[in-house]
């Protein structure tokens, strides 16, 4: 909403009451995707517009957003035309906006593409393409956009109460997370885009105001290289629970997910469930030659899908992904559901109502066409420096000229200390945490590597930010502790 915000020339302040994409923002699937299974549930104007945004989003953040094959293996006869069709049709919503079409593979193709796949009863395959990207990484570049449009977004700053002429909203308390000053900040609109926290901000407002959302739990687990040799994803169309589960190569690793568990409890560091670990883990053994097994996880992650709850019981996963925009009758404006594919549109929406609640002339949207910090006309897939785009020069620049900092921070992660530099200079980053889990990815790469790693980037850290020995040592005792929800339990 800010980047839309300041693009659009107003004066544009966002806050995060801990780092910018702690919360689900960082734990997705990392696919911008029309999304299938919406076809499934023939929801054909959401995939049309997701595959819309796709093409924006590749567009326009090329250093985070690329192109994946993903293929179908078919082991059951009429799952091939059943899919094929399907696929042809999704084809068909990107129009000119597509990637490469669809089409069948021979077993022999499709054991080419994905080598790992357990070839007993393996028909053929179905190919077919979407994208993927980097989802903290995308969140640190808008919230660099946002500055680089004359606005400003702070991590670390909690919203803790609004400011009211009577019932109406005109700004808001926010709390600095680290030193506990308290500032009060005018605003003509305040939005409330706090995904699964909505109806907590909106009680701020509203003392007993009907929930709006219904969490729902998604995890992930993140496996060697060597489950997914090849640059192709797997997608499983159906799970024993009616979800879809994804094999997908990540940074040199291997993502599956998700899980879909409804949650009363809204946290900012949800863990993934033993249950879910095993569900993911034999699942995928069944497509693949090779099962997972525990002690291959390298690390899990959890998140939470801000679900717009619709009344009646019906399951998670069946919930809508589309957005939702609400304004109270203080003109507080709240925004939920939706998918990270879609941000861009949801922001215009929400900027919309914005204007019509700050009765001021609308402005045009300017987002479609907005160049995403980092943008650049020559992405690089370097695991290193290529998450960076425009600034990758800069950064392999600190590693020149300074050795040391060329140096990895730990044998199994590709990241170096310039990296760590990086962060704190460049992005705001706080904490240890910060910079291994979303400024790099270290922690759902390889959370007992990165355990390792933190004494090394606390250290780098404490001389950027001039923090003494004791800071550093409290760092990294509290990075293990949120380290453990990363490490599954081996049986
Ligand atoms: C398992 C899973 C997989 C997914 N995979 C995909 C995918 O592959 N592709 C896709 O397009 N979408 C995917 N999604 C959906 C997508 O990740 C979410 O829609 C999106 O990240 C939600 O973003 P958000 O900003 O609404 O919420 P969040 O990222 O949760 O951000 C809300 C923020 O609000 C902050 N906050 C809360 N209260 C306050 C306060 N009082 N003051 C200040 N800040 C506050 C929190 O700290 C938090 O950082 C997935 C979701 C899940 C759960």
């Amino acid at each position: 909403m800010a980047t839309d915000a300041a693009a659009r020339g107003y004066r544009t302040l966002a806050v995060d009451q801990h780092d910018f994409a702690k919360a689900t923002s960082s734990r997705s699937t990392k696919l911008i995707h029309g999304g299938v299974r919406y076809l499934k549930q023939g929801n054909v104007a959401l995939v049309r517009e997701s595959l819309r945004e796709r093409a924006i989003l590749l567009q326009n953040a090329p250093h985070l957003v690329h192109h994946l094959a993903f293929v179908v293996p078919v082991y059951t006869w009429w799952h091939g035309p059943y899919y094929g069709i399907g696929l042809k049709l999704y084809d068909r919503l990107a129009g000119k906006l597509g990637i490469n079409p669809s089409s069948v593979l021979s077993t022999d193709e499709t054991l080419g593409r994905i080598p790992t796949l357990r070839p007993e009863g393996l028909r053929q395959g179905i190919e077919y393409y979407d994208s993927q990207f980097d989802d903290a990484r995308l969140a640190v570049n808008l919230a660099q956009t946002v500055f680089d449009h004359g606005g400003a977004a702070i991590n670390y700053m909690k919203l803790i109460r609004f400011l009211k002429t009577g019932r109406r909203v005109r700004g808001a308390v926010l709390r600095d997370e680290e030193t506990g000053h308290e500032y009060e900040v005018k605003a003509r609109c305040v939005i409330n885009a706090t995904g699964a926290f909505t109806d907590e901000v909106r009680t701020l407002d509203e003392p007993g105001a009907e929930p709006l959302i219904t969490a729902s739990q998604g995890a992930h687990v993140v496996l060697p290289k060597s489950f997914l040799p090849g640059n192709s994803a797997i997608m499983v169309p159906k799970t024993p629970d009616g979800r879809i589960l994804f094999v997908i190569p990540w940074r040199d690793h291997v993502v599956a997910g998700t899980t879909d568990i409804p949650v009363d409890n809204v946290s900012l560091e949800p863990t993934p469930l033993e249950e879910e670990i095993d569900f993911i883990l034999s699942t995928a053994a069944g497509y693949l030659s090779q099962a997972p097994e525990r002690s291959n996880v390298l690390s899990a992650f959890a998140g939470l899908r801000p679900l717009a709850s619709t009344r009646g019981d019906k399951k998670t996963s069946c919930l809508s992904r589309e957005h939702t925009i609400l304004t109270g009758d203080s003109g507080l404006v709240t925004v939920t559901g939706g998918k990270w594919t879609t941000y861009r549109k949801m922001a215009q929406d929400v900027m919309e109502q914005a204007e019509r609640v700050a009765g001021v002339e609308p402005r045009p949207c300017p987002t479609a066409e907005l160049r995403i910090h980092g943008w650049t006309d020559t992405p690089s897939a370097d695991p290193v420096f290529g998450m960076y785009g425009a600034s990758a020069e800069a950064v392999e620049r600190l590693a020149r000229e300074e050795p040391a900092l060329a140096e990895k921070l730990h044998p199994d992660l590709p990241y170096t200390a310039a990296n760590v530099v990086w962060a704190a200079r460049e992005e705001m980053a706080r904490s240890v945490e910060d910079v291994l889990s979303r400024r790099t990815r270290a922690l759902i790469l390889n959370a007992r590597a990165s355990v390792e790693a933190a004494p090394k980037a606390a250290a780098l850290l404490a001389a950027e930010l001039g923090r003494d020995d004791a800071w550093t040592q409290h760092a990294v005792a509290e990075y293990e502790k949120l380290a453990a929800h990363y490490k599954p339990v081996s049986r």
